[in-house]
């Protein structure tokens, strides 16, 4: 059971990146991803194309598992509208907290995760949440994964181990951790098949990969790009 992994898999940068660390690095590795209405939903629908091609790499295809998928749109949708779930331009709220941030959306996402993992005997739940590239959100940093896996821990009985191998890791890092776990195939698989945009732009593929260029996740995604390629050269 130590060697059977859960990873939250969105289908972004991020999660793609985890999901191949974790494929690297465990015997048994189920995704999970999550609709909740948002607008870039076609996220969700990198997933499929991200998850056959890692399964391509190395000795992941025999270590990939099944996929599940949880409908949290009409539970997303009463609890109320954000810029990431409704056209709402993206802007700074009053609190200093971007209007993106869905209030509580990863201790839901771990919560369920966990859930899933109980009932198919996986210990390890792997989620790409990241502190360093802080967009803001509170349940991203690490004192707040930690006091989920005790919370997961004693309310399920279980001994799960939150993994969040980009904690501390930049989005140049995070390709520079791509380019490690699966050389460029897979640098180039994230590149061009995971999805950040928040407006769910696919039109133009940049250096970066597809996207707006604008949004605050284009942003981040193609400052990380540049930042690593300088550091290549
Ligand atoms: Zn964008």
């Amino acid at each position: 059971m130590t060697d059977r992994a859960l990873v939250l898999f969105s289908g972004g940068q991020d999660s793609a990146t985890c999901l191949a660390w974790a494929l690297a690095r465990y015997q048994h590795v189920e995704t999970v991803g999550f609709a909740y209405g948002q607008r870039h939903a076609i996220e969700l629908g990198c997933r499929e194309t991200l998850r056959q091609g890692m399964a391509g790499i190395a000795d992941w295809g025999g270590r990939l598992g099944p996929d599940h998928m949880v409908d949290m749109t009409s539970a997303m949708a009463a609890v109320g509208q954000t810029a990431l779930t409704s056209e709402t331009e993206i802007a700074t709220t009053g609190e200093g907290l971007p209007n993106t941030f869905v209030p509580g959306r990863n201790l839901l996402f771990l919560t369920y995760a966990a859930a899933i993992a109980y009932r198919r005997g996986l210990r390890r739940i792997v989620a790409g949440v990241c502190e360093t590239d802080y967009s803001g959100y509170p349940d991203c940093r690490d004192d707040t994964v930690k006091a989920m896996q005790l919370a997961l821990n004693l309310g399920m009985q279980r001994r799960f181990v939150l993994e969040t191998p980009l904690m501390w890791r930049d989005k140049s890092a995070t390709w520079a951790l791509a380019k490690t776990l699966g050389g460029d195939t897979l640098v180039e698989l994230i590149r061009t098949e995971s999805h950040s945009c928040y407006l769910g732009d696919r039109t133009v593929l940049h250096a970066w990969g597809y996207g707006c260029g604008t949004c605050p996740a284009c942003q981040l995604r193609r400052s990380g790009w540049e930042r690593w390629s300088e550091e290549r050269t």
